[in-house]
């Protein structure tokens, strides 16, 4: 189904040449690499990614200077939401995430030295990265004023002490962008700085793989002790004391993007599922025809074609120069429960294919149900939601029932 989006010439051509790739190549490399029972080696990926360079699709959100396309934010949405059709897409044009949020993050507030050494060969897909910011009880988690890593000047070093986990691709990671405390009088929102830490640097150590739902195809979320770990003062990323500015900044677009590539999952479920239930019969008809099975498919296409209108709006906002906190809220809350929600029904019009991993929507299951909490769980959305909303209150509002 074609719907009509207000995109940009660019844009449009872009998407169009991404879903040629996505067809012609990665959606033929899933079912034969990985649906089949094999394996999401870096040789396959390292294959997708030759042929997404081939076809001028690779890193289109990255500075041309490093390496990428240099294309416009907006530009390149879309495209993330048709590479999210595949698992294997996002890595493939490398908008995979955490990467690509921490060289966004890097590209933001890193100084030249730090690009040159981390940002040029993260866009050349040599090195990938982690965020290091969630930590276990007590610390900092949905409420990230609780964060309690510290990192204390000694000379021109910083030493970094401190318990992390869900530090997404910790294990295999050639950078860790680690969240610390360096300011314990100030307000946490004033006294945090990020750090980059390569991960064979003394008093790093993985803890443990955190074992979780989805890891049949996930990459790693281990858990990470810092003991004493020193860095040079150079490694400090972004200006000191202004964590929490940098890590807001680098989730507002990172969370757009998320909502596109899981917009992208949901539309494939749907094709996968239509295509299921128009090839099957049952009593008498093909399940196509069964009125409930059209309006749970027409419901799916209504509430998402929101979310995508939703992420494009606010993303024009953000490209304006807001900072649309309450508006990316919207999104991620929103995109992340209908994309669980059409999963788990498209799921269900495959009967037992659906659960069989010939499809990829067991996969989608699985992965999807994450997206409520990580970046931000529903309800910490709905709480920054509700405050906006209640900050106008109008009073007015009553005067009917105060007359009685
Ligand atoms: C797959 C995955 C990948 C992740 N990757 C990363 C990563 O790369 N880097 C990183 O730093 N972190 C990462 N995380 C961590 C993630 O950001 C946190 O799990 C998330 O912020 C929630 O924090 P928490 O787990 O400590 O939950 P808690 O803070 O313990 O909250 C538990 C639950 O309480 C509810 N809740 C919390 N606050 C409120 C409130 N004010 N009102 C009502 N209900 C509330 C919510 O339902 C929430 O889910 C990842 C998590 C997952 C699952």
């Amino acid at each position: 189904m074609e719907l009509a989006f207000d995109d940009s010439e660019t844009a449009r051509e872009l998407v169009e040449r991404t879903r040629a790739f996505m067809d012609e190549v990665v959606i033929p490399t899933e079912r034969e690499e990985f649906l089949s029972g094999g394996d999401m080696t870096d040789a396959v990926i390292e294959a997708l990614r030759a042929e997404a360079r081939d076809r001028g699709l690779y890193a289109p959100q990255l500075p041309e200077e490093y390496g990428g396309l240099g294309l416009d934010f907006r530009d390149v949405l879309p495209m993330f939401e048709e590479a999210g059709r595949s698992l294997l897409g996002p890595p493939a044009l490398r908008v995979d995430a955490p990467d690509e949020g921490n060289m966004h993050t890097i590209e933001m507030v890193g100084t030249d030295a730090q690009k040159e050494e981390w940002l040029r060969p993260l866009v050349a897909g040599e090195y990938t990265s982690a965020f290091s910011m969630t930590e276990p009880m007590q610390g900092g988690g949905s409420d990230p004023k609780m964060l309690q890593t510290t990192a204390e000047k000694d000379g021109d070093e910083w030493v970094i002490d401190g318990h992390k986990w869900w530090t997404s691709q910790g294990d295999e990671a050639d950078v860790l962008l680690v969240m610390a405390r360096t300011n314990q009088e100030a307000h946490p929102y004033e006294g945090c700085s990020f750090f980059l830490v390569p991960p064979d640097t003394e008093g790093v150590e993985l803890r443990r793989e955190v074992p979780y739902l989805g890891d049949a195809w996930g990459i790693g979320h281990p858990e990470v002790i810092y003991d004493g770990v020193r860095v040079p003062e150079e490694n400090l990323l972004g200006p000191k004391d202004e964590g929490f500015q940098i890590a807001q900044r680098r989730l507002g677009p990172a969370r757009l993007t998320h909502c596109m590539r899981f917009s992208g999952m949901a539309q494939r479920a749907i094709s996968v599922a239509k295509a299921y239930v128009h090839e099957r019969e049952g009593f008498g008809e093909a399940l196509s025809n069964k009125q409930s099975l059209r309006f749970k498919i027409a419901r799916a296409e209504t509430r998402l074609y929101a979310v995508r209108t939703q992420v494009r709006h606010a993303a024009r906002q953000i490209a304006r120069g807001n900072e649309a906190r309450t508006e990316v809220a919207m999104c991620k809350v929103f995109a992340a429960n209908v994309v669980n929600d059409i999963i788990d029904d498209m799921l269900q019009l495959c009967g037992g294919n659906g659960i069989a991993r010939d499809l990829p929507i067991a996969h989608f299951y699985e992965e999807v149900r994450a997206f409520r909490i990580f970046d931000g769980a529903d309800e910490v959305h709905l709480r920054s939601i509700a405050r906006a909303s209640f900050e106008n209150v109008d009073r007015e509002e009553l005067a009917t029932v105060t007359r009685f």
